[in-house]
C-alpha cells in the first residue's frame, strides 16, 4: 500500500456515508478548480474575490448544520469536514466562510426570533445576504466579556447604539453585522442585526495585514446608530448567549487549523518528492522524512480530536471547555506543521507563489482569532481546576 498523499492516515473519511464524502469531494473539487488559482493573487492584493460568492453559494453549504430555513441541516461532523476542505487550500475563504455561516447565521440561529430567522437565515443561506460578528472592540479583546465598551439604550421603541469594533471580518461589504453592546441601563449584553446602509455606520478596512490578507476586516464606528426592538436578537439576554455562538463556532476553528495544516503538509510532500539534491530527491532523506511524519502526526492527533468534538456536538454534548481544548491543541499543532512544511521547502518555503508561505501566515491569525491561546487555555484550567485564572 503506497503512503497517504491526502494526511487523511487513519482513514476518517470512510466514516462518512456517500452522501457525506460526495458533498466532502464537491467542496474540494470547487476549493481546487475556482479558488486555489486565485487564492494567492487575490492574497497579495488584500482583496476579497467576490466573483466566488455566488459560486459558493451553488453548493448549498451555509447554515450547514442548522435545520430548516433552507438549510442543509447535515452534521457538525460534516461541518467540520467543510471547513478543513474549505481552509485546506484557502484560510482566508474559510474564515470568510466561518464569520458568515457559524458566527452571524450561528448567532441568528441560536439567539433570534422566529421572524428574525424568517426574514435572514433563508437569504444568508443562499449568500445572497452576507453576515458580518462584531464583538471585538480596540481596547477590549480578550476581556469583552466584562469590558465592552459599546453601549446600547433603549429610547421608546428603538435602541441607540455607540461605540467600537475592530477587526470584524466581512463588514465592509455585509449586509448585516451582529453589533454585541452593553445596556446602559440593565448593564447586560445584547446582540443587535445592523443593516447595511443604517447611517450610523461606518467600516474602514483594515490594512497592512500580515495574515489572512484576502479577508476584508474592518475598524467599525457606531455613532448614534439607531436600531428597532424589532432587530434586537429577541433571545440574546447576556453575555451567556454571546458565548453559546462562540463554544460551536471555535469547534470549526479547530478543523479550519487542521485544513491549514493540511494544506501545507500536501504542498510539503509534493515538494520534496519533487525537488532533487545531491542527485536524489529531498525526500529520501531521513531528516526530511522525520520533519514530515512529524507534520502528519499532529495532523492525524488533530482529526483525532476534532472528529470526536464534533460527535459530542451532534449529540448535544459539546462543553465550553472541549472546545477551547480543541482549538488550542490545533492552532498550536497547525502553527508547528506550517513551519515545518516551510522548513522542508528551503527558501521556496518563503515565497507565496509555492502557496506555504500563506499557510505559516493565516495559521498565526488561527492562533489568536475566537480567543487566543492563553484565554481558551484558561478557559480549560478553570474547569479542571475549579478556579478562575482570568484576572
Ligand atoms: P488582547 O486581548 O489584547 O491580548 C493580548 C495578549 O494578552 C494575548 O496573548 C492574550 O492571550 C493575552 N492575555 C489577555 N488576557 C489575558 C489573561 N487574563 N491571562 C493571560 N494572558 C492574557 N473579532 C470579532 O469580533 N469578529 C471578527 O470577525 C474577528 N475577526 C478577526 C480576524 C483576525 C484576522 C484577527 C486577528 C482577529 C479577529 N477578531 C475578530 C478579534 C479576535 O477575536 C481578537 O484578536 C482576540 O480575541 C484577541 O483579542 P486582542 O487581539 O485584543 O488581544
Amino acid at each position: 500500500k503506497l503512503p497517504p498523499i491526502d494526511g487523511d492516515f487513519y482513514e476518517y473519511d470512510l466514516k462518512l456515508t456517500f452522501e457525506e464524502r460526495a458533498i466532502q469531494m464537491k467542496v474540494r473539487n470547487f476549493m481546487e478548480t475556482e479558488v486555489e488559482p486565485i487564492a494567492n493573487e487575490y492574497w497579495k492584493r488584500a482583496e476579497f474575490p467576490m466573483e466566488i460568492i455566488p459560486k459558493l453559494a451553488k453548493l448549498n453549504i451555509s447554515g450547514v448544520a442548522y435545520e430548516g430555513y433552507g438549510c442543509p441541516n447535515l452534521s457538525f461532523v460534516m461541518e467540520g469536514v467543510i471547513a478543513e476542505e474549505i481552509a485546506r487550500v484557502d484560510v482566508s475563504i474559510s474564515t470568510f466562510f466561518g464569520v458568515h455561516s457559524g458566527l452571524a447565521m450561528g448567532s441568528i440561529y441560536l439567539c433570534g426570533s422566529d421572524a428574525q430567522k424568517e426574514e435572514w437565515l433563508p437569504k444568508m443561506q443562499e449568500m445572497k445576504a452576507i453576515g458580518a460578528f462584531g464583538l471585538t472592540e480596540p481596547n477590549v479583546g480578550s476581556g469583552v466579556a466584562g469590558g465592552m465598551e459599546t453601549t446600547c439604550k433603549k429610547v421608546g421603541d428603538e435602541w441607540i447604539l455607540n461605540g467600537q469594533k475592530k477587526w470584524i471580518g466581512n463588514a465592509t461589504f455585509a449586509d448585516v453585522i451582529i453589533i454585541w453592546a452593553r445596556d446602559i441601563d440593565s448593564n447586560q449584553v445584547k446582540g443587535f442585526l445592523v443593516k447595511k446602509g443604517n447611517p450610523g455606520y461606518k467600516a474602514e478596512k483594515i490594512e497592512d495585514k500580515m495574515a489572512l490578507r484576502t479577508v476584508q476586516n474592518a475598524l467599525i464606528t457606531i455613532t448614534d446608530c439607531k436600531i428597532p426592538e424589532s432587530d434586537r436578537l429577541q433571545k440574546a439576554n447576556s453575555f451567556r448567549d454571546t458565548a453559546k455562538v462562540l463554544r460551536m463556532t471555535r469547534a470549526g476553528v479547530a478543523w479550519q487549523a487542521l485544513g491549514c495544516g493540511r494544506g501545507a503538509y500536501e504542498s510539503a510532500l509534493k515538494y520534496t518528492k519533487k525537488r532533487e539534491q545531491f542527485g536524489k530527491p529531498i525526500a529520501k532523506f531521513q531528516l526530511i522524512q522525520n520533519h514530515l511524519v512529524e507534520m502528519l502526526a499532529n495532523l492525524t492527533a488533530m482529526k483525532a480530536m476534532v472528529y470526536r468534538l464534533s460527535e459530542l456536538q451532534d449529540q448535544g454534548l459539546l462543553t465550553d471547555e472541549q472546545a477551547s481544548l480543541a482549538k488550542v491543541f490545533c492552532s498550536m499543532r497547525t502553527r508547528d506543521v506550517v513551519s515545518r512544511a516551510r522548513e522542508v521547502m528551503g527558501g521556496n518555503g518563503i515565497l507565496l507563489e509555492y502557496d506555504v508561505a500563506r499557510f505559516v501566515a493565516d495559521a498565526e491569525a488561527i492562533y489568536s482569532y475566537e480567543g487566543t491561546k492563553e484565554i481558551n487555555t484558561l478557559i480549560v484550567g478553570r474547569a479542571i481546576t475549579g478556579y478562575s485564572a482570568f484576572a
